[in-house]
């Protein structure tokens, strides 16, 4: 459609509100009623894996959720497996690890996968016919250097363009990738998260940056590779190695945490810390096995390991 003073934009398409992600793997919003069964309060059985969203699940700016010490404490007591997921691109594993360790939660860079992993591994299956330009911080230039691509700051010779969460986003930046799409190259971003929540009311996210070269250039990214995709979903459980019928994920949001667990089959708890209030759940179009008011909700009543 071309407007008045001569430049053209992408027809109007349908917003989502919702509690942190409207896209599933670059796909216009979906809003599906899955999981319509009764919601437990408490956890009735133990798994054999257990999957943590970190940022308003396990903490909270840093600081264990209530409850949060104990009920790690009691997850790997059991001898579950025992993994660390986040759609934060700005840091990498090991600096999460460190973080889970100062808390007093054992882990170690492995146990923490992040939307990078997922972008390695997409990139892996579906690799870029030539350098990649990003619209990203540093770290995912090293992170994709690292594994093997070239990074390019020049638009007629990128292949693709990577869209992450950049606190340096600027129109230079954006003009750049928009000359390469406009040139065909395609789009893959890290995560879907509009925003990221913080306690002096949030930080614009990946979304936002995506958001804007897609209304640019009317190309709609391939893939969102983070929270809730099918991509995010394989690396967590080839990492694993557990039937996800016998593995939990446990977050604070609906549609990235909760809605991962229904990408790839697994149980979910929702977990009442962080991002979602209770009266979301009603009427909510995607619902968890499980909402814990906190993490000792994942300890089944009478459990031998109940009272370690
Ligand atoms: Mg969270």
């Amino acid at each position: 459609m071309r407007t008045s003073t001569g430049c053209w934009h992408a027809p109007p398409r349908p917003v989502a509100v919702c509690d942190g992600a409207s896209r599933i793997d670059g796909e216009g919003p979906r809003v599906t009623v899955v999981g319509a069964g009764a919601i437990a309060r408490r956890a009735d059985r133990r798994y054999a894996a257990y999957v943590f969203d970190l940022d308003g699940t396990v903490h909270v700016d840093g600081q264990p959720t209530p409850g949060a010490l104990t009920a790690l404490a009691w997850v790997h007591a059991t001898g579950a497996r025992v993994a660390f997921l986040t759609n934060n691109p700005l840091q990498p594993g090991t600096a999460y690890a460190l973080m889970l360790e100062r808390m007093g939660i054992p882990a170690t860079p492995s146990d923490v996968i992040t939307s990078l992993d997922a972008l390695v591994r997409y990139l892996r299956a579906h690799p870029p016919d030539g350098p990649v330009l990003l619209v990203a911080e540093p770290l995912v230039g090293e992170v994709l250097q690292g594994a093997g691509w070239t990074i390019t700051t020049d638009p007629n010779e990128a292949a693709m363009v990577v869209v992450s969460w950049d606190r340096g986003f600027s129109y230079e930046r954006l003009l750049a990738a928009f000359r390469a799409v406009r040139r065909g190259a395609r789009i893959v971003a890290t995560n879907p998260d509009p925003f990221c929540p913080t306690a002096d009311g949030g930080l614009p996210d990946c979304a936002a940056m995506l958001a804007a070269l897609e209304a640019c250039t009317g190309a709609r990214a391939e893939a969102v590779v983070g929270k809730p995709s099918v991509h995010m979903a394989t690396a967590i459980l080839d990492h694993l190695g557990t039937p996800p019928a016998d593995t939990l994920m446990v977050g604070d949001r609906l549609l990235t945490d909760v809605g991962l667990a229904r990408t790839a089959g697994m149980a979910s708890g929702l977990a009442l810390t962080g991002a979602t209030d209770p009266t979301a759940l009603e009427g909510a179009t995607v619902r968890p096995d499980l909402a814990l008011t906190s993490l000792l909700d994942l300890i089944p009543a009478g459990d031998p390991l109940e009272h370690p």
